[in-house]
């Protein structure tokens, strides 16, 4: 039996209610994270707290929690009650409930989710996976962490119908990143490319923590978009994500990469991260 947090509750996933006039469930109007845990301890809090309050303040939501230690405590008792270590969290936050009206009134309370979920085992998908590449058919705003996923949902299923486990999306000729995770190749110069974090893309924590890390190992880091020709030329490719870290990538396309091996620079990076994640369990 497994618990959420809903709006000041601790309930039965399967007893959870929320209202049919929901903002998130008629409009998507709502921001959501998701968090990872090990050893009992959360991980990149402050970090996906930053994002979490950027994403609220862009859609003009306000914030349900006094200060993000209320949060910690609250999802602290959830893990005790789910008696879950290694694992990830869902954190919805929308507008709240009122009569089904595009305009939205100005004294209205946000309505709050969280729950735990795990994920299965990483082993095969840490040897390399396959990417496809699409039009990005998103709106303007893909750095709000918004509930609304649809481009992204149908993009990644037509991904999978067709064998590839990521799509990345094109922007102008230019990728901007993938349908779940951020995009990032390596030049024959031992260059990191990856797009800058603007409005087309979610910042991602993972890839933020990745550019951190590769600088302080004297790697080079460039926030520029890249294109298909660089995709043909590269040495690496790799995807960065909460729920995957870093995973090599070793087919774009029709492109094989690195004759299929995982690259020394993803090779250290994963790694790198690892070590990272680890070390935040004592801290
Ligand atoms: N881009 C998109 C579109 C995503 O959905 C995600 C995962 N939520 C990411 C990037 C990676 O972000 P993070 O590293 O914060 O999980």
């Amino acid at each position: 039996m497994s618990f959420c947090y809903i709006n000041g509750f601790y309930k039965n996933n399967i007893d959870a209610q929320i209202s049919v006039e929901d903002r998130g469930f008629n409009f998507s109007d709502g921001v959501y994270e998701v968090m990872g845990f090990r050893n009992g301890k959360l991980l990149n809090f402050d970090k996906h707290m930053y994002r979490l309050c950027k994403s609220l303040i862009n859609l003009q939501i306000s914030k349900p929690f006094s200060n993000p230690n209320s949060l910690k405590i609250i999802i602290y008792h959830l893990l005790k009650l789910n008696d879950v270590n290694d694992g990830f969290l869902y954190l919805q936050i929308t507008r709240g409930t009122a009569k089904r009206n595009h305009l939205f009134p100005s004294n209205i309370k946000p309505n709050v989710v969280i729950f735990t979920f795990s994920k299965g085992s990483l082993d095969k998908i840490k040897k390399g996976v396959n990417v496809a590449l699409t039009e990005d058919q998103r709106w303007m705003r893909c750095d709000i962490k918004s509930i609304s996923l649809l481009a992204n949902v149908l993009d990644k299923q037509k991904g999978h119908e067709s064998g590839f486990f990521e799509v990345w999306q094109l922007r102008k000729n230019l990728i901007t990143e993938g349908t779940t995770s951020n995009a990032f190749i390596v030049n024959k110069k031992s260059h990191i490319y990856t797009h800058p974090k603007n409005n087309f893309i979610l910042g991602g924590v993972t890839r933020d923590c990745v550019i951190e890390l590769a600088l302080k190992n004297k790697l080079k880091v460039i926030e520029k978009a890249f294109n298909i020709d660089d995709i043909r030329k590269c040495n690496e490719a790799f995807l960065t994500s909460t729920t995957l870290g870093v995973i090599p990538i070793i087919k774009i396309e029709d492109t094989i990469i690195n004759k299929k091996k995982i690259g020394l620079i993803t090779k250290t990076l994963m790694k790198k991260l690892d070590d990272y994640l680890n070390k935040q369990i004592y801290e």
